[in-house]
């Protein structure tokens, strides 16, 4: 692989996943160059909107709705792009990655953009059917299926995903106990207050939080479909249909024998490096230094890996010392509840939190490490997570100005300079 040289047209890009990230970093790179762009996905589709497929799951959007390219969108680029190809190993020495089906591709630069896929529940009958994940479309799709007919259900696992197949059962008119390891939902970000007004949500749209409990098994019945899942009291639920939403696993088989370090997600510094000259990782997968926080993490959202692509392309086209770090601040917003909510930053890595609660249906919550603004969550009025974005982007140390950060209009604690574009 190349070793900080200048692109040139005769470079082979090639980009592993055609995720938002893996799309995004080949769109970038057929904009700015004549280069040959090969993109290769395990999926059947061209990218389509991961986050709208809960809308299609929910049965309010057809699957038409959430596509966002077709074929012709690459061609048009030049863009070749090999779909139902899943990468099996990567000799970095060479520059080649080998496909299931025995085909070896050359490149000069590779961009890894492989996401994640969903844990599987460690218990007896977690493969029955009716016991599901939520990642692709094709999982949607059985969701969607499964929760039409279904009349109990029950959802695992006290995060974001957790909140969509609760929606969903909820859409569906499914009866619906949803079973959290913790004493709350979303317990890395949120207080008691603040998940409690998300139970209260959950409760009104049929869906029932139990705390502090885990799956110890499913039962099936004669068909080998599921019928009831055990906790780890001995309380049996009901369940004609399963959703297991437990966090996600990197898709990152494929480097087990090369050098590039991928525990828990690909490492990159933060131009999205690996250690590995000319080998470069974006979106989901990539576990990247975050100069703000003078510490390595990774971001689960949309926005965040599009903006990832876009940036690893450009600082594998940019010479040495052109290279920008990636700054952007993620945020993912949840719209199911009559009230907005939305987490932004990294809210789960706070040294000590600040909140405020302004109605029943109104609250707020800010984390603050080193007396930095590092992340947040808001409910009911999203208008100052701009502002409170900002102010993480700033890395300026406010935490003494919480209160105003809290004022129901934020209002800026002084003049607060966006920390300057890094390059290398
Ligand atoms: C149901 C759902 C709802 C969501 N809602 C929101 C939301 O509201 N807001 C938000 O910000 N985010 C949301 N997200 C998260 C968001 O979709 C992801 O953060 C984002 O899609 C990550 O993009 P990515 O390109 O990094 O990875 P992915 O979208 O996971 O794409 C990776 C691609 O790589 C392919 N791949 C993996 N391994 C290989 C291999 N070995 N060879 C070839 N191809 C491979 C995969 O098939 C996949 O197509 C949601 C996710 C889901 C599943």
């Amino acid at each position: 692989m190349t070793q900080d040289t200048l692109p040139s047209t005769q470079d082979r890009y090639v980009i592993v996943g055609d995720g938002i990230a893996g799309s995004s970093a080949a769109e970038t790179l057929a904009a700015e160059t004549d280069a040959q762009i090969t993109v290769l996905t395990a999926e059947s589709e061209p990218l389509y909107n991961r986050v709208m497929i809960k809308e299609f799951a929910k049965g309010t959007l057809p699957e038409s709705a959430v596509q966002i390219h077709d074929r012709d969108w690459y061609e048009d680029r030049g863009i070749d792009l090999r779909l139902s190809t899943r990468v099996v190993d990567l000799d970095t020495r060479a520059g080649v990655v080998q496909t299931d089906d025995g085909e070896q591709i050359a490149s000069d630069e590779l961009v890894i953009a492989t996401g994640g896929s969903p844990r599987r529940l460690p218990v007896p009958n977690a493969d029955a059917d009716g016991v599901t994940s939520f990642w692709t479309i094709e999982d949607a799709a059985r969701i969607r299926e499964q929760a039409a007919s279904a009349d109990s259900g029950v959802i695992v696992g006290g995060g974001l995903l957790g909140i969509d197949y609760a929606a969903i059962a909820s859409t569906q008119d499914v009866d619906a106990h949803y079973l959290i390891r913790e004493d709350r939902w979303f317990s890395r970000a949120m207080s008691e207050t603040g998940a409690a007004i998300v139970h209260d949500a959950l409760r009104e749209r049929g869906v029932t939080p139990v705390f502090e409990t885990e799956v110890e098994r499913f039962e099936t019945d004669g068909t080998g479909q599921v019928s009831a899942t055990v906790d780890d009291d001995g309380q049996i639920y009901d369940s004609d249909c399963v959703g297991v939403a437990i966090g996600t696993e990197p898709n990152v088989d494929f480097l087990a024998e090369t050098p590039i370090a991928a525990e828990g997600g690909v490492r990159v510094d933060e131009f999205l490096r690996t250690d590995v000259p000319g080998v470069w990782a974006a979106g989901d997968v990539a576990r990247y230094h975050d100069r703000r926080l003078d510490r390595r993490v990774q971001n689960g959202s949309w926005g965040s890996a599009a903006a990832q692509g876009d940036l690893v392309a450009q600082n594998l086209l940019a010479g040495r010392g052109d290279r920008e770090a990636f700054a952007f601040v993620p945020s993912y917003t949840v719209t199911h509840f009559e009230f907005p909510m939305a987490s932004f930053g990294h809210p789960a890595l706070g040294e000590t939190y600040r909140e405020r609660q302004y109605d029943d249906r109104e609250w707020r919550r800010l984390a603050f490490r080193d007396g930095k603004l590092v992340g947040g969550v808001l409910i009911g009025d999203l208008a100052p997570m701009g502002t409170l974005s900002d102010v993480v982007a700033s890395g300026q140390r406010v935490q003494r100005q919480s209160p105003d950060l809290l004022a129901r209009d934020v209002e800026l604690p002084g003049e607060h300079t966006p920390v300057p574009a890094a390059s290398d």
